[in-house]
């Protein structure tokens, strides 16, 4: 009786939480199999790009950029191999792998209308940068 008793609760527990659950916890959007190795490849492309300007403002030496540069590579290269294989397992066809697209303007020289202007020191340049070539901040976005 009292196993009975037991089992009953044991279900009506579980019942009750996976009711609960489907109530209050609103099923998210499909996640692609993918979305955390792409939230990895993202992250690693970020330090990367941290790394490189951190170098390139000279807060690096030569052996530690090189060395930090091929940690993340090398990471990169395992999510990249990981993505390979989730798509081979589920069939499925990856998105091309490319790095997400820079926020700041393409090298292509755009059309521009007026000189950009570093908005720090006020340096006025011929095409769009990234950094200004005065002081070393970053262009307005
Ligand atoms: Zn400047």
């Amino acid at each position: 009786m009292i196993i009975v008793l037991a089992v009953a609760l044991t279900i009506g527990i579980l019942v009750f939480t996976l009711f609960i659950r489907a109530q209050d916890v609103p099923e998210p959007a499909p996640v692609s199999p993918f979305q955390h190795l792409e939230d990895r490849k993202a992250a690693i492309y970020e330090n990367l790009r941290d790394l490189q300007f951190e170098y390139r403002v000279g807060k690096l030496s030569d052996a530690d950029y090189q060395q930090t540069k091929l940690t993340l590579q090398k990471e990169l290269a395992g999510v990249l191999a990981e993505i390979e294989e989730t798509a081979k397992r589920l069939g499925v066809m990856t998105r091309r792998s490319a790095p997400p697209a820079p926020k700041q303007q393409p090298a292509k020289p755009a059309p521009q209308p007026e000189a950009p202007m570093c908005p720090h020191c006020g340096a006025k340049f011929s095409g769009p940068m990234k950094f200004c070539g005065e002081c070393g901040k970053a262009m307005a976005s």
